[in-house]
């Protein structure tokens, strides 16, 4: 059991990083998920063990080889045999990461990352090997990898048992399809701002009410986007 995790990547002493501490690295001791790393560069077969070479046509920088990154990948995912996993490719070019995705992904068995370095992968090796593509956002990273730790972080809070009580899952932004009300915490008073009345009411009823119309203001003010979609499935 546990979601399995390997990450097919050129610095495998990025992992676990921050997977290491609070909630996710307490999962990894207690085994509701695991963690492999696999270096790239150990799938070469030349002497000079590259990973990467000149971009056909021309132009700066340097792309992933297919055939070292297939040999990798086979290896971990034991050829074409399929063994049930996703394999992901971390890439501006993907699709955005949404909650859904990262839902679906924590009730799957686990996921093979791959993580790009330098200007990407050779375009042959993710039509070949069936990668699905994803981003984590509208900006350029350097590496993968962090996009994988994003990735994971989101995953892992959402396996069986390891957020426990702590937070419940169920109004946090984006699995209501709104963005979460404020919070607020004692003291009742602090630099002469006041905790909203209703929050201290005691009244369950006013307290939801008052949170439901805060999300839905936020929503509409921030994220038009959601607030639309939301108004959308509402009607349906
Ligand atoms: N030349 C690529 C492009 O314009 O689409 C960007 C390459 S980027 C410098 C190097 C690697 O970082 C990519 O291969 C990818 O693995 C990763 N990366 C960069 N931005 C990312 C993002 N927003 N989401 C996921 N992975 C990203």
């Amino acid at each position: 059991g546990g979601f399995r995790a390997t990450v097919l990547t050129l610095y495998p002493e990025m992992f676990p990083g921050p997977l290491g501490v609070s909630l996710a690295g307490k999962a990894l001791v207690d085994g509701a998920w695991s963690l492999e790393t696999v270096q790239i560069r150990d799938f070469t077969t030349d002497k000079h063990r590259m990973v990467d070479d000149t971009p056909a046509g021309g132009g700066a920088g340097m792309v992933m080889k297919a055939d070292v990154l297939a040999r990798a990948v086979d290896h971990v995912s034991g050829g074409h045999v399929a063994d049930g996993r996703p394999k992901l490719y971390m890439t501006p070019r993907g699709k955005t990461l949404t909650q859904a995705r990262v839902r679906e992904l924590a009730a799957g068995p686990g996921a093979i990352m791959l993580c790009g370095r330098f200007e990407g992968v050779d375009e042959r090796l993710i039509e070949a090997r069936n990668f699905e593509e994803i981003s984590i956002g509208d900006y350029i990273l350097s590496g993968g990898e962090t996009a994988a730790i994003v990735i994971l972080d989101a995953i892992v809070r959402l396996l069986p048992g390891v957020m426990g009580n702590i937070m419940s899952g169920e109004t946090e932004s984006f699995e209501t399809g709104l963005l979460e009300h404020p919070h607020y915490t004692k003291p009742q008073e602090w630099e002469g701002r006041r905790i909203p009345d209703v929050l201290l009411s005691g009244n369950h009823g006013a307290i939801d009410k008052w949170r439901r119309s805060e999300a839905e203001q936020l929503t509409k003010e921030r994220r038009p986007d959601l607030w639309q979609a939301h108004r959308a499935s509402l009607k349906k």
